[in-house]
């Protein structure tokens, strides 16, 4: 048993029983999963919860999958919620922490949650062949995902992939598809084949329960703040799903009473590249419609033109006393060095795009640098290591001998900076 109650159409608030399905047959909008949220309160408590392993099945109640655990389930999520005072001081914030999913079992970034959860879905629902489309990350997901459960794998990409996760995506055995075009011309043509194969499409007809998965962030990091909510939140937006599954685990943990104080209003600042900002734009320009663009950006995971969950992000956004901002791309590679040099966090491009904008949005005087800020890192550097590839200094080269080494270091150090001899 589970304690979902079916599916919920966010527009016209429409209920479908649980079923492989990619949007309301009324209104075309996303769907939700419902969940009998008093019961969950009267099955499991927060310190009962504290008591399992530390992985996102811990809050496997407030998920749509078997309410008893399996005993095989891998150990996704789980991620560390890292202090960082020293970026904390460059941006001038009191209390910053960064959510590392760089760090996610098994493939470095957050979507190996929401593929969890889509996964188990399909095992319900009895798929053989799963498939998705994906700019990169979801591909590595699903790929990995899908040869530790034995099943079938079609990975559809856009052609100008990183390197990086085309291999991370072939090692599985996944049968990797490129396409000429944009993520969005892709999943047009995924959606097509969810009509036509008996296919689990993990961001089509498995949508509703993937983007559940992207919850058990907010819920990591409400718990290791210990049951208190920050004051405030930046997080990328791609399709524009994670951010409004955040805000929903906060709302829930809200509503179940499971926190102990710090429950007031989160802002929800959401995070895009300037080369694809669909959704930033329609916030700044105080617009409900977004207006679809053709990506051009170094930040390819988040490129996705014409997001599905665009329009219920600029809300939460909006309905949280948040923001959203856009960057360049020297913005981004800039913050994916600082990340690195101030807290030994190696995030990929949408980590940049994450942290150029929380600096932005600090120098708007939209974030209030007194409040608890979290920044959602979402992806591993080692992915889009293409990104960095520029320095401005030449790794040296040397013969190995102590003369040349400080010969080398005589030019750009001063003799008073030397240590003193080892005394005898
Ligand atoms: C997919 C992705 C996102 C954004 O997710 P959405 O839920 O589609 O907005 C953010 N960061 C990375 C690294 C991703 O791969
Ligand atoms: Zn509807």
């Amino acid at each position: 048993m589970s304690f979902e109650i079916g599916l919920l159409c966010r527009d016209c608030g429409k209920r479908f029983p649980t079923q492989p399905m990619a949007g309301c047959d009324e209104c075309f909008a996303p769907l939700e999963v419902a969940y009998d949220l008093d019961a969950i309160g009267h099955a499991v408590t927060p310190l009962a919860l504290q008591q399992r392993p530390r992985t996102m099945w811990r809050y496997r109640e407030l998920l749509p999958v078997p309410a008893a655990a399996g005993g095989f389930e891998r150990p996704v999520g789980g991620t560390p919620l890292l202090a960082a005072p020293r970026l904390a001081r460059e941006l001038g914030v009191r209390e910053l922490y960064l959510k590392n999913d760089a760090v996610n079992f098994p493939t470095l970034s957050f979507k190996d949650r929401v593929v969890a959860v889509a996964l188990s879905k399909a095992r319900e629902f009895g798929f053989r062949t799963v498939a998705c489309s994906s700019t990169g990350n979801l591909a590595n997901a699903l790929a990995a995902a899908a040869a530790a459960e034995g099943l079938e794998a079609y990975i559809f990409t856009p052609a100008d992939l990183e390197e990086a996760k085309i291999s991370a995506t072939r090692i599985y055995g996944a049968r990797l598809i490129k396409f000429h075009g944009n993520y969005d011309q892709v999943n047009r043509l995924c959606s097509e084949l969810a009509e036509r194969y008996p296919w689990g499409i993990v961001n089509v007809n498995l949508r509703p329960y993937y983007a559940e998965g992207s919850k058990t962030v907010g819920y990591e990091i409400a718990e290791q703040l210990g049951w208190r909510l920050p004051g405030a939140v930046v997080c990328p937006m791609a399709g524009g799903s994670l951010i409004g599954k955040i805000a929903k685990a906060f709302g829930e943990l809200r509503q179940l009473g499971w926190l102990a104080g710090g429950d007031g209003p989160v802002r929800m600042y959401g995070a895009q590249a300037s080369g694809c900002a669909p959704i930033s734009l329609a916030v700044k320009q105080g617009q409900d419609e977004i207006t679809p663009q053709r990506p051009q950006t170094v930040a390819r995971s988040l490129a996705i033109g014409n997001p599905a969950d665009g329009f219920h992000a600029v809300r939460v956004i909006r309905d949280s006393g948040g923001w959203a901002e856009d960057v360049t791309d020297a913005e981004i590679v800039a913050a994916m060095r600082q990340l690195a040099e101030t807290e030994g966090v190696f995030g990929e491009t949408a980590a940049g795009v994450t942290l150029a904008v929380a600096h932005k949005l600090l120098r708007q005087g939209r974030i209030a640098p007194d409040a608890p800020l979290v920044l959602v890192i979402t992806g591993n550097g080692l992915k889009t290591l293409d990104a960095v590839q520029a320095w401005p200094q030449p790794i040296p080269v040397l013969a190995p001998k102590l003369h040349h080494l400080e010969a080398y270091l005589q030019a750009p150090l001063p003799p008073a900076s030397a240590p003193s001899a080892i005394p005898a």
